[in-house]
């Protein structure tokens, strides 16, 4: 069998995941020198992954590469298969004897833990979990977070550390006209919280938020000038690093005190060691190390921070998919360049083939990689096809279609659905 087989009929490519990196896969594929059908499957109802589930509500003009994804729904030869889900409802053993070459875009849909004592307790959250829940995934909505205590610990230094503190912090009348879940929008609104501390293991010139997500936390912001001291090889690393002197220079122009109301601050050099009641446990450390490498040094000294709610946004993390081989310690599917290991004809792009970082658009190219990879081995797809006749059964599939009156319902009543049918 040759190529060619794809000129009598059209290669057939099942997507396992409608996020970005699933969208951007199938919208590739349809660029490519075969004529491709693309099943887009997705566990959920609804489709978007991150963007509709990850993305801050206060953020919209993020969101609005849902068009671009709209536009790849549409096309003809494009289907949505909605709350079908791929390891449970359907082996991957058995779509690959339906399909030419199957596309693994699952994403990281847990998040990493700290390993410390305390962990489990009802006051200490996965920063997936809030998102997830203030996002109204459908598999979050009975989640309940403690909101009545006056303090708030975030830990980590990342942009979805930024997303949890402004919604904690932002008075919820700016929050409503947005697609927050409505039952975040009333737990906000009753929330005690007043001060929300952002607690980084390393200092201000190592954190990894971005300019535009600080600038945001103008009127809310407030950072003790003590903790700006930096030592000699952050200095060094600083005046290297320009974007890193933009985001030093913002944390500079912070108030020293905090501001009325709801505030957040930023505390640097700190490691819990332990979730305690009402509370989390801190080691106070030092950086050690050449600037450009420098490691955490836990020292001996501990500090306590009295807090209600701990929410734990150290990165996010893969699920292994049953049937397909999966990294523990990175939490990706391992691949090579985009081709999964041990399993050809299948293959992978977005966070579950290269780890949890980046923005929803650097999604696009890893899904260009991958797809070119396809194309280079088109002729070895051909030869392993056998018996890629065989129908799955489809019927109870949400189609694009069915989603379409969800999204018109959603936008008649100004928020989500978060339960289908
Ligand atoms: P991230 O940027 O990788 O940040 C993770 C943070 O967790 C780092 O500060 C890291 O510190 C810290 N950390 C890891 N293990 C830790 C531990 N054991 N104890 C204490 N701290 C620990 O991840 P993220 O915030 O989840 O964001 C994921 C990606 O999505 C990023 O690329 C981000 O930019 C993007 N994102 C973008 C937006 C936006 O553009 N608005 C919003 C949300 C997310 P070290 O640096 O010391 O390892």
């Amino acid at each position: 069998m040759s190529q060619s087989l794809f000129h009598s009929r059209p290669m057939r490519i099942a997507v396992i995941g409608a996020g970005p990196a699933g969208f951007y896969t199938a919208e590739e594929l349809l660029k490519g020198p075969v004529e491709a059908r693309v099943d887009l499957f997705d566990r959920l109802f609804a489709p978007y992954g991150l963007v509709r589930y990850g993305v801050a509500p206060d953020h919209p003009k993020t969101k609005l590469v849902t068009s671009r994804f709209d536009r790849v729904a549409g096309d003809e030869r494009v289907r949505f298969l909605g709350g079908i889900e791929i390891g449970q409802d359907i082996r991957v053993e058995q779509l690959r004897t339906a399909y030419d070459a199957i596309v693994v875009t699952t994403g990281a849909e847990t998040s990493r833990m700290l390993n410390i004592p305390g962990e489990d307790l009802p006051h200490c959250h996965h920063a997936i979990d809030f998102v997830s829940w203030y996002n109204g995934h459908p598999e979050y909505t009975d989640r309940r977070f403690d909101l009545s205590g006056d303090t708030a610990v975030i830990i980590g230094n990342g942009n979805v550390a930024i997303d949890l503190a402004r919604i904690l912090a932002k008075p919820t009348d700016t929050l409503a006209p947005t697609d927050i879940a409505r039952h975040a929008l009333d737990a906000l609104g009753k929330s005690q919280v007043q001060n929300i501390i952002v607690l980084g293991r390393r200092g201000p010139a190592q954190a990894s938020f971005t300019r535009a997500e600080l600038m945001e936390l103008q009127d809310l912001a407030w950072i003790d000038p003590a903790e700006l001291d930096l030592n000699e090889e952050s200095r060094v690393e600083l005046d290297k690093d320009t974007q890193g002197q933009k985001i030093f220079t913002l944390f500079e122009g912070f108030p020293s005190i905090p501001p009325q109301g709801r505030n957040i601050t930023f505390r640097w050099l700190r490691s819990p060691v332990e979730i305690i009641e009402n509370g989390v446990r801190v080691a106070l450390n030092t950086l050690h190390g050449d600037a450009g490498d420098q490691k955490v040094l836990g020292t001996e000294q501990r500090e306590e921070i009295p807090c209600g709610l701990v929410l734990k946004s150290i990165g996010y993390f893969g699920q292994a998919l049953p049937g397909l081989p999966f990294d523990e310690n990175l939490g990706i599917i391992p691949n090579h360049e985009g081709r999964v290991e041990g399993h050809p004809g299948v293959y992978v792009a977005g966070w579950i083939k290269r780890g949890p970082s980046g923005l929803i658009g650097h999604n696009k190219r890893c899904a260009v990689d991958t797809v070119s990879a396809i194309w280079k081995d088109l002729e070895d797809l051909v030869h392993a096809e056998t018996t890629k006749q065989r129908p799955l059964d489809l019927s109870g599939a949400i189609s694009w279609a069915d989603w379409q009156g969800i999204a018109e319902r959603e936008a008649a009543q100004g928020f989500k659905v978060t339960r289908y049918p």
